[in-house]
Formats: C-alpha cells, sequence, structure tokens
C-alpha cells in the first residue's frame, strides 16, 4: 500500500499521468523534492518500459542527424550510475546495472562496410569506439560465428535491468509517498487557458508522461496534445546457463543488413531484439518479425539454438515526429509534457526526471533542453 502524502486525496502538487519508465523517475524524484505527487496508471510499468532490451547505448545508437539528441543521451550514460546507486540504496533492490561495454561486429562485406561508416562517423563527433579485428571479435566473444568480419568495441554503451528498474522505481515512489492510483486517467481539466488537473484532481502541475498513448487524453485542446505515435516492436527473452554465459556483454549486429542486438543479463537472460515497425497500435508477434530476430541471431551465434526460448513480446515505442523527446511545459499552463522517447526512454529517464523536476520546482529546464522543446512542433505552424 502505498503512503498517501495527497492532503485531501483530490489535490496535490504534481498528478503524473503514465506509471512507465518515465512518470515513474519523475514522480519518485519530484517527491524528493518535498512535492506531493499522484500518479495515475491502471497497470504501472507494463507498457514500452516493460518489453524494452535496457541498453544505454549512445554511442552504438548513434544516427545521423541526431546530434543533439547524442548530446542528451551521453549526458544521461554519465547520469546512470549516480542515479541507479541512490534508487538501489532507497530500495535495496538491485536493478542490474552493467558495465561490461557493448561490441558492434559486422556479418558479411556489406555488413563490414556498414560498420566502417558508422565508425567514421562516431570518430568524427570525437566518440570513443575501438576499431577491432575478426580475431579480437572472437577472443572477447568466443561463441560469435567464424564470419564474423570485425567490429568496433564500446567500452561506455551499458546496460540496466528495465524491469527490476521499474520495480525499483515503483517501489521508491511508494516509499517516498508517491501516491499510485491504478486508474486510467480520462479528462484533463482545464480553467481559461490554464490546466488545473485531471479526472476530479486538482494539481499545480499535471505531467502527461503516459508513452505512446499520452496523446489520447479528452479535454485538452488540438494544440496542446502532444504528438507522439507507437513504434511497434516485438522482442524475445532467452534463458541461458549462468555459470557458463554464451556472450560477456552487449553484442550489436548488422546480420545481411539487417540489426539486431543480444543483451546478456548477470541473471541468464538474454534479451534479443529488435523489430521497429509502423503498424499503429498493433501489438500482435508475427512470424516474420520474430522468426527473422531469431535466423538472424543464430547466423551470429550459433550456440543459441541449445539455449531456451523464453518469452516473445511487443512493447510500442513512443515516438515524437522528428524522434527525439518532448520534454519541457506543455502548450498551456500547468501543463507539462514528458514523452516521445522512442528508442531511448530507459537510458534517458534520470535525465528526464531532473528536468522535469527543476521545471516544477524552479520553473527553468537545464540547457540544452530549448531543442526538445514539447512545443516545437506546432509553433512551427503559427503564422507569424
Ligand atoms: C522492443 C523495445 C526495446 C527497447 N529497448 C530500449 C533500450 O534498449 N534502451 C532504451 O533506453 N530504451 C529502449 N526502448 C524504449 C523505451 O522502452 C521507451 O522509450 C520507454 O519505455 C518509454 O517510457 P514511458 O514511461 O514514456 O512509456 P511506457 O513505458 O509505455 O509507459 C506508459 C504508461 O502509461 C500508461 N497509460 C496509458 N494510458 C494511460 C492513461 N489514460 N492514464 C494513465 N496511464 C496511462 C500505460 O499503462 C503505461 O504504463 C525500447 C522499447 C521497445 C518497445
Amino acid at each position: 500500500m502505498s503512503t498517501s502524502r495527497s492532503g485531501s486525496g483530490h489535490s496535490c502538487d504534481v498528478v503524473v499521468v503514465g506509471g512507465g519508465v518515465i512518470g515513474l523517475s519523475i514522480a519518485w524524484r519530484a517527491a524528493l523534492r518535498g512535492l506531493t505527487v499522484i500518479v495515475l496508471d491502471p497497470a504501472p510499468g507494463s507498457g514500452a518500459s516493460h518489453h524494452a532490451a535496457g541498453m544505454l547505448a549512445p554511442v552504438t545508437e548513434v544516427h545521423y542527424g541526431e546530434e543533439d539528441l547524442l548530446r542528451l543521451n551521453l549526458t544521461a550514460a554519465q547520469r546512470y550510475p549516480s542515479f541507479v546507486a541512490e534508487l538501489e540504496q532507497a530500495t535495496g533492490t538491485p536493478v542490474g546495472y552493467r558495465a561490461t561495454g557493448t561490441l558492434a561486429v559486422a556479418f558479411d562485406a556489406d555488413d563490414k562496410a556498414a560498420l566502417d561508416e558508422l565508425h567514421r562517423y562516431q570518430s568524427g563527433l570525437g566518440l570513443r569506439s575501438q576499431p577491432v579485428n575478426a580475431r579480437e571479435c572472437r577472443q572477447l566473444e568466443p561463441f560469435l560465428a567464424t564470419s564474423v568480419r570485425g567490429g568496433l568495441l564500446v567500452e561506455g554503451d551499458h546496460q540496466v535491468d528495465s524491469r527490476r528498474l521499474v520495480a525499483a522505481l515503483l517501489l521508491a515512489c511508494e516509499r517516498a509517498g508517491v501516491e499510485i492510483r491504478r486508474n486510467a486517467a480520462r479528462a484533463v481539466h482545464v480553467v481559461g487557458d490554464r490546466v488545473v488537473g485531471i479526472d476530479g484532481i486538482s494539481a499545480g502541475h499535471t505531467v502527461l508522461a503516459a508513452g505512446c498513448w499520452s496523446g489520447q487524453l479528452a479535454g485538452l485542446p488540438a494544440h496542446a496534445q502532444p504528438s507522439v505515435r507507437p513504434v511497434k516492436g516485438q522482442i524475445i527473452r532467452l534463458r541461458d546457463d549462468v555459470e557458463h554465459p554464451v556472450l560477456a556483454r552487449n553484442v550489436r549486429a548488422f546480420v545481411r543488413g539487417r540489426p539486431i542486438y543480444l543483451v546478456p543479463r548477470a541473471d541468464g537472460e538474454i534479451v534479443l531484439g529488435a523489430t521497429s515497425e509502423e503498424q499503429g497500435f498493433d501489438t500482435r508477434l508475427t512470424v516474420e518479425g520474430t522468426g527473422d530476430l531469431l535466423a538472424d541471431a543464430r547466423v551470429l551465434l550459433p550456440r543459441l539454438g541449445e539455449i531456451v526460448l523464453a518469452e516473445m513480446s511487443v512493447g510500442l515505442r513512443p515516438g515524437s515526429p522528428d524522434n527525439a523527446p518532448m520534454i519541457g511545459a506543455g502548450a498551456m499552463a500547468g501543463l507539462v509534457v514528458a514523452t516521445g522517447h522512442y528508442r531511448n526512454g530507459i537510458l534517458l529517464a534520470p535525465v528526464t526526471a531532473d528536468a522535469i523536476t527543476q521545471l516544477i520546482v524552479d520553473g527553468t529546464t537545464p540547457d540544452g533542453y530549448e531543442r526538445f522543446d514539447p512545443c516545437r512542433f506546432t509553433r512551427a505552424t503559427v503564422p507569424v
């Protein structure tokens, strides 16, 4: 049971819509600053955060044209160890943060050309990634296929167990006095041009952090609804032998042009992902999606054939129109937006929580967050 500090039960400083990794991180940090916080979510932790691989990988995830996001991702990766230390201390719950690094490998000559190009781009941005030849790849990961052509070792790209992380955040929230209400938010309450709460709860700040569902609340005018879409990801969980693990670190690969990753946890779980599909809110597994992941992974790591297949699932990443997150004040007073974290929501949760808490407490966001202004899409369409 949560310990409520929300006074009447119908008013609070902050109401957070959505109890995924983003909403729970914000709620926890805000409560630590002495604010009264209510989180609304019918099933906290059941959204994208439940399916995520948990890679904390600014360098191997870098994409052309996303240099601003890269800077935020690098800051987020630096912030992670202290966030995890605080969370583990607050809850006594280990969250599986592993700093074992990431090896990105190429399977055939074309894949190697793509990896070489990625390395040129990374080097141009001053990022640390070390080219390794085929033999060195297999010294690092002895079970890789002999056909692997070479790779890049990125010591700074780490991982966290996203399910343990969300469970710990939920506990931390409850211990910090956040009230978790297990029901869906329906209608935002607007008075004049100000958002004053939701579903009968009055709040100084209403935070939209409902992942890809953040644009679906009634009561908000169209220009104030965050523009967010679901990006489907099929993902697989395998169960390895803890004593004799098949992988020592995260492995990402291009296999005949198709990207995959394998994320080995200390407890034997290996997360194999993931598809990226524009299919709306469809959450069905497909033979093609899961079949390709398994086939590519087996080609890359033949020993996987002996490993137990534990789970297949689908998560919906929250994507914004430019695939960068929306973090900051919304289009109306009293409204705060924290969504659109797309492929990087686990990585970005701590810095998002810090920025949103600062916004609520001081009315400012840290330098550099203008780029992630939630109003950037609507503003561009306003006639001058
Ligand atoms: C297959 C896959 C792999 C990924 N791998 C990684 C990775 O390796 N690293 C990384 O950093 N990120 C990864 N991500 C992305 C990451 O999972 C997301 O960016 C992140 O989880 C988004 O968190 P969120 O809290 O915004 O949304 P969610 O986790 O989706 O949470 C939204 C919450 O809102 C709730 N909700 C919905 N409607 C309402 C309502 N009306 N009222 C109240 N609550 C509501 C839902 O129940 C849900 O709990 C991956 C995602 C997928 C799908």
